[in-house]
């Protein structure tokens, strides 16, 4: 018999026989409040109507329009809708189908613009799992061991992770400020260095929102050094912070913006925007693929895009994302087993920490098998694995995230006593 390959590793046992907004049912008979969004996909919820809607109609027109051949009408849209939404400059847009690939463009893109060789990366950032975005990914050597040599003309700084070193904000962003000027001038010159490519939270790193003067500082140094500074918003984009853009929390923009998963609610397309002078920096063709901008997944993101709007999703995201945080430090107070609890809007880690301070994997990892028990599906992230994430849709109500807490306390409860 045939069965699939080992090589993937399925966090819950769970067999989706349906799912609808919220909710996951399994073909267990099992209703499951679904707090992994398919890692910061669903953003509309699943299967949200008009998204469902907007998709069949398409699928009725045409299914494959290959963009290098033919141009399509829902291509065209998403861009004028994305236009609405973009930094002010970033007026040019190239589509593919996922964040890995997005990110590679960038990365390409980056070097072809300034004619320099060298990334930055910060530690702790996931960029994804081909190999090249492996390579520029830092959240854990799992993404990276065995299948070496990575990419070249990578190199990691430090991330302001404050809670790791016991630190305020304010000192944690100066000392990674001051440790990416001395890479600077110990092993990428800026004449050499194309590009700082950094998520405005780490994702699968940890779940820790990126200090927005950590993001001034590091535009002011693409500036003045004329190094092209890349927002990783595939995971932290699209209302998922409870703004738009996660880099919102901050005073600056990118240069060039890479976006993915939320942006069409489960069908796969990915973006990057620049201005149009630094796309032109790069020569027709150099950038493309038989699948990218899919016109099916483009109707459905034009129509993701609307529904987000018309149902104030981003606003939904803050205030529901404040209910949930508070919500979780409240089960803290009765939990010391948690040691930290961060993020903004809809994208939560609870950092689960021996009495020592240590990160405590097997805590979190028990926890969020835990969850699946009481009904509620969770994630875990950071490079030891004891962080336990809760990226719930942005269309969650206010009575789904207590149901959420409910549960999740529980399998705290349930692991813990
Ligand atoms: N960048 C970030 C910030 C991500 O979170 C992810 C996916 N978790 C990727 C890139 C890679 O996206 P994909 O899995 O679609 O290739």
């Amino acid at each position: 018999m045939t069965s699939l390959s080992p090589v993937l590793k399925q966090a819950t046992p769970v067999v989706v026989d349906h799912a609808q907004g919220s909710w996951i049912h399994g073909t267990d008979g099992r209703s499951y409040l679904d707090f992994t969004t398919g890692i910061g996909v669903t953003s509309t919820g699943h299967c949200h109507p008009k998204v469902v809607a907007a998709a069949r109609e398409q699928v009725g027109r045409i299914i494959h329009a290959q963009y290098t051949t033919v141009m399509h009408q829902p291509l065209l849209a998403l861009t004028e809708k994305l236009g609405e939404v973009l930094p002010a400059g970033l007026d040019s847009v190239f589509y593919a189908n996922s964040g890995s690939e997005a990110v590679e463009a960038a990365i390409r893109l980056a070097r072809m613009a300034t004619g320099r060789p060298n990334i930055v990366v910060f530690q702790g950032g996931f960029h994804g799992r081909t190999v090249a975005a492996a390579s520029l990914t830092t959240a854990g050597t799992k993404f990276s061991a065995g299948f070496a040599p990575l990419m070249a003309g990578v190199h990691m700084s430090a991330f302001p992770y404050a809670y790791r070193y016991g630190w305020d904000e304010t000192t944690a962003v100066d000392f990674a400020l001051r440790e990416l000027d001395y890479l600077l001038q110990t092993r990428t010159a800026p004449a050499d260095t194309a590009a700082f490519l950094i998520e405005p939270a780490l994702g699968d790193g940890g779940y820790l929102p990126t200090p927005g003067t950590f993001m001034d500082g590091l535009r002011e140094r693409a500036d003045r050094h004329g190094i092209q500074l890349i927002f990783d918003e595939v995971q932290a984009g699209v209302g998922r912070t409870g703004k738009f853009w996660g880099h919102q929390y901050s005073s600056v923009s990118p240069d060039i913006l890479v976006t993915a998963k939320g942006i069409a609610s489960g069908f796969p397309i990915s973006a990057i925007a620049a201005s149009t002078e630094t796309m032109s920096k790069a020569w027709p063709g150099s950038q493309g693929g038989t699948y990218g901008g899919n016109a099916v997944s483009a109707a459905a993101g034009v129509a993701t895009l609307e529904v987000v709007e018309e149902e104030g999703l981003v606003e939904n995201s803050r205030v529901r994302g404040e209910q949930l945080k508070a919500g979780v430090e409240e089960i803290q107070e009765r939990f010391p087993v948690i040691g930290d609890v961060r993020g903004r809007g809809l994208m939560l880690g609870i950092e689960f920490t021996a009495e020592d301070g240590s990160p405590d994997a097997r805590t979190a990892a028990a926890v969020q098998q835990a969850t699946t028990e009481q009904e509620l599906l969770t994630l875990t992230c950071g490079p030891a694995g004891n962080v336990v994430r809760l990226i719930p849709p942005l269309v969650v109500t206010a009575e789904e995230i207590a149901t959420g807490l409910e549960r999740f306390e529980a399998a705290v409860a349930v692991v813990t006593e």
